[in-house]
């Protein structure tokens, strides 16, 4: 459930300071300390899983629906105009941290294709 060396899992657990917005007992959403729009979230989930599919593939729908539900909430409540949700899963996608995280963007228009 938990990694002992993990960045986000240590966020989690508060052994890491973040800029918390808001938790659950199962999701955490902080502030991106490289923010790519003036809002920009990461959604985590406590269950350490190293991308989307791992995490689908341990969990149950509530706990997916619950990081989805709690990361599109934030998203309008930063923006009625509109936000993003990222997920980079590998490294061809750019994921960086192995644990995982929904970016949510909000507060700037983003342009089609991402790069
Ligand atoms: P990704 O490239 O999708 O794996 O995204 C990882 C994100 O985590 C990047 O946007 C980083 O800026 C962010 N990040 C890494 N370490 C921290 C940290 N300690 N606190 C907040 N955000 C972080
Ligand atoms: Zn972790």
């Amino acid at each position: 459930m938990e990694d002992a060396d993990c960045l986000f899992c240590k966020i989690f657990r508060r052994e890491i300071q973040a800029d918390e917005v808001t938790r659950t007992d199962d999701v955490l959403v902080f502030r991106d300390r490289n923010p790519q729009a003036p809002t920009h979230l990461l959604a985590i989930p406590r269950r350490h899983s190293r991308d989307l599919g791992d995490f689908v593939a341990a969990s149950d729908a509530r706990e997916v629906g619950d990081l989805f539900s709690i990361a599109s909430q934030q998203g309008r409540a930063a923006s009625s105009g509109g936000y993003r949700i990222v997920v980079n899963e590998g490294a061809l996608a750019g994921q960086t941290v192995f644990h995982l995280h929904l970016h949510v963007l909000a507060g700037r228009r983003f342009t089609w294709p991402p790069g």
